[in-house]
């Protein structure tokens, strides 16, 4: 499939100070746009100027939520190249989440073929100061005018792109997170290893009396029995505990994480015992009450790394680490920043140059 460009004729002054960023707020002169209709398929690739979209107000997204999308970033390097992080596992990633809500696979050589050509037009667009970079933003909704209940026959597929300030201004800061207890994010059968809109509906109540108790996340725990760990907020957990780096198995309700997997990869090649298993939060608290609960931090493309500092179970508060970012968070932070921003060799095959 051919994809068509149509170059903006008032390109839009860029920021001046990056440092003033934040995340998610502003946007680059182009977007990428395909249509899909039952019968045609994929079809109408192209890149236009950024700008609104028009939409029925029966379009069916915005009643029944069929919808899926993807977070990764470009980076730019010393040399002022520019680079991507494992974009084909997104892609994947994101025809699995088509499959879950009955939405219409894609090519995925195509969409990286598509995204390169987007990211290289836009490529002015991705930040220079240390730590900042261009997220990319794609997704699919469901575009039928019609209010019934059924898997959609029009969709359309977008990619935007937003360049955003360090997560990190000042180091890492742990942060203070709480085991959620009375909400839950995702049962085994449903859609919680989808990246689907759905899935962040349903944090948003027990996210936001987290910030009115002055606390960052939850950590969400299984849906059934509410006792096995699944992920933290929008990221995935991981826990030292006595020399073993642990992590939850993939149920079908815990988000597959890219750098959950890159997070795993890089421990087993450093020879450390490595195990994704179940585990409960009395485990955790058990070895926090034997002084073997050395490391906990959450991952994924945002943060990198975030390591967790305060986690409160009921009553237990456990202070880990001193409250400091531990030894392996901080190599894993090191080693996957280093490769994003071409400081350390890409020996894992990771990068996509743009
Ligand atoms: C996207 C996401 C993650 C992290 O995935 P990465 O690919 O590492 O960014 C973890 N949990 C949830 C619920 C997510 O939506």
């Amino acid at each position: 499939m051919e994809i068509k460009v149509q170059k903006t004729t008032s390109p839009k002054a860029k920021p001046t100070d990056e440092t003033k960023l934040g995340f998610g707020h502003v946007f680059t002169d182009h977007m990428f746009v395909m249509n899909y209709d039952a019968g045609e398929g994929w079809h109408d690739a192209r890149i236009v100027p950024y700008g609104e979209i028009s939409l029925s107000p029966a379009a069916m997204c915005l009643h029944y939520g069929q919808e899926i999308f993807e977070g990764l970033k470009a980076y730019r390097t010393a040399d002022g190249s520019v680079q991507m992080f494992r974009p084909q596992e997104n892609f994947k990633r994101m025809n699995n989440s088509a499959e879950r809500m009955v939405i219409p696979k894609f090519d995925e050589e195509f969409m990286l073929k598509a995204l390169r050509q987007l990211v290289e037009l836009d490529k002015d667009w991705v930040p220079h100061t240390d730590g900042a970079s261009l997220y990319i933003r794609p997704f699919i909704f469901a575009t039928d005018p019609y209010v019934g209940v059924k898997p959609a026959d029009h969709y359309l597929f977008l990619i935007i792109l937003s360049p955003s300030g360090a997560y990190y201004s000042t180091g890492l800061n742990p942060v203070k997170i709480y085991v959620e207890q009375k909400y839950v994010r995702a049962v085994r059968g449903g859609t919680g290893f989808a990246k689907t809109a759905a899935n962040y509906a349903v944090s948003l109540k027990s996210q936001d009396e987290a910030h009115n108790q002055d606390y960052e996340q939850v950590l969400w725990l299984d849906g059934v029995e509410q006792k096995y760990i699944e992920e933290v907020g929008s990221m995935n957990i991981f826990f030292v505990i006595d020399g073993e780096v642990i992590t939850p198995q993939l149920t079908g309700s815990v988000l597959p994480g890219i750098t959950r997997k890159s997070s795993l990869e890089l421990c087993k090649k450093w020879g450390m015992k490595v195990s994704e298993r179940r585990i409960t939060i009395q485990e955790v608290a058990d070895a926090y009450d034997a002084g073997k609960l050395d490391e906990v931090f959450g991952t994924g493309t945002a943060a990198v790394i975030s390591p967790v500092g305060h986690l409160k179970w009921g009553d237990k508060i456990m202070t880990i680490n001193d409250n400091k970012i531990g030894s392996i968070s901080q190599k894993l932070y090191d080693t996957m920043t280093g490769i994003q921003y071409g400081k350390l060799p890409d020996d894992m095959g990771w990068i996509e140059k743009i």
